[in-house]
């Protein structure tokens, strides 16, 4: 480990032009063609993916060199891949490796590095969100393929993918969590058809996408066939604490940018927006610890698990309550926002990025997404309560 925070620092001093505060700082094209050269550079040293084998585009890193990579790239405001990233490679590709095949590992993990393949997450469904046990989408064999019909649905950035992890039924003789395969689909082919949905910003970061009689190779099954509510739910774990690493960096930035703003108003001697912010201090200050203590887990070589739902809760309900306080501090500028709208659909703005009303507002309206998308905050209790606490089931509904 010797020297590896400084040769990071080295990369990071090469890669952003003088005066750097941040991507955020950047216009439109100049962010997505940086975004563009950031990961090219990460992958080409393995670091899009630094705890993988190099033999599948990794660079063999061990926990403590993630840490210290996660803390660097995140607090000099550079992000650490692309969006699809966050499902080809903490989702999927950490999955794979402790539950796909070999050959399998090796044959698409280093595309996922490299980019060529970009992938979506396939779960959920119009009839099956939190119960995700309940889904329908069809997988049936059929030579040497699997046909699939059904929908998915809320898959986030589809449309930019050309591959999706997808949870498909190929039993229905067992209880509905059994029979289920996570099968790896090309979307590229005539039997999908991916629809975005425009959500409350205006934007379509999310879609619907159709299968209507799609294909895909029998042997693209992740685990074992009729066997892959494990995989799903290693992956959930995945989804929900992957990001305790960087995200309370973001959070603590994001923060000290609402101060400003608050400063800037005019506002920092009003009792009632200090008395806030000082609980938003707080807030942030329990998801460091709860950063340092999924490293310390993670340097301890255990996974993220059940620990991972209070983070996923803790960070999706202080980031409502923060971006209300920035409409509240914004007052009328919050109804007819001007200046640049935030880029990202996902967690905090960019550092670096303005106090303008527009890019609050859409950090805002997206945050209420936070409290529902990777498993909705009631349901993360449920778990908090039954797997750590050690509560009672909860009784299920008559059928
Ligand atoms: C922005 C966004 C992006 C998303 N991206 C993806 C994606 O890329 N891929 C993907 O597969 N899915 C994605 N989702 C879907 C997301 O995982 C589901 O929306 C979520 O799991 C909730 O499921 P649901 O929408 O069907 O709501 P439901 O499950 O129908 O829930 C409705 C309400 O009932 C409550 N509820 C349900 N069950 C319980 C329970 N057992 N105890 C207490 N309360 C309960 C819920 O908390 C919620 O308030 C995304 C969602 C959003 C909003």
């Amino acid at each position: 480990m010797d020297g590896f925070r400084e040769r990071v620092r080295e990369f990071v001093a090469a890669l952003v032009p003088p005066g750097w505060t941040g991507i955020g700082a950047l216009e439109d094209k100049e962010h997505a063609a940086f975004r563009a050269r950031t990961r090219a550079a990460l992958a080409e040293r393995g670091w899009v993916a630094p705890t993988w084998p190099r033999e599948y585009g990794g660079a063999g890193f061990g926990p403590s060199e993630l840490v210290v990579l996660a803390e660097e790239l995140t607090g000099a405001g550079i992000p650490f891949g692309s969006d699809n990233d966050a499902f080809g490679i903490s989702m999927l590709g950490n999955t794979m490796l402790r539950l796909a095949s070999p050959a399998l590992c090796a044959r698409f993990l280093p595309k996922i590095v490299s980019g060529e393949y970009v992938f979506a997450q396939g779960f959920s469904e119009p009839g099956a969100g939190s119960d995700l046990a309940g889904l329908a989408l069809r997988a049936t064999p059929d030579g040497d393929r699997w046909v699939l019909n059904g929908q998915k649905l809320w898959s986030s950035g589809a449309h930019r993918a050309n591959w999706m992890f997808v949870l498909a039924r190929t039993s229905s003789e067992a209880a509905p969590h059994r029979g289920i395969s996570m099968l790896l689909v090309p979307l590229d082919q005539p039997g999908v058809d991916v629809r975005p949905i425009r959500n409350i910003t205006g934007d379509a970061d999310f879609n619907e996408v159709f299968f209507d009689d799609a294909t895909t190779e029998l042997g693209l099954v992740v685990g074992e066939v009729d066997r892959s509510w494990s995989v799903a739910m290693t992956l959930l774990g995945f989804e929900r604490g992957e990001t305790a690493l960087h995200a309370p960096i973001r959070f603590r930035n994001e923060l000290n940018r609402l101060i400003e703003l608050v400063r800037e108003r005019g506002l920092a001697a009003d009792p009632d927006i200090r008395r806030r912010v000082a609980w938003c201090h707080v807030q942030v200050e329990q998801l460091r610890a709860h950063g340092r203590r999924a490293a310390a887990r993670l340097i301890a070589g255990q996974e993220p698990g059940a620990e991972a739902a209070s983070f996923k809760l803790l960070w999706s309900e202080y980031h409502r309550v923060v971006t209300e306080l920035a409409m509240d501090v914004l007052g009328l500028d919050a109804l007819t926002p001007t200046g640049r709208p935030s880029p990202n659909w996902y967690q905090t703005d960019d550092p670096g990025a303005p106090n303008s009303p527009a890019s609050w507002t859409t950090v805002y309206l997206n945050a209420r997404a936070g409290t529902i998308y990777a498993g909705s905050s009631q349901v993360q209790r449920g778990i908090i309560g039954e797997l750590l606490l050690g509560l009672p089931k909860e009784p299920k509904a008559a059928s």
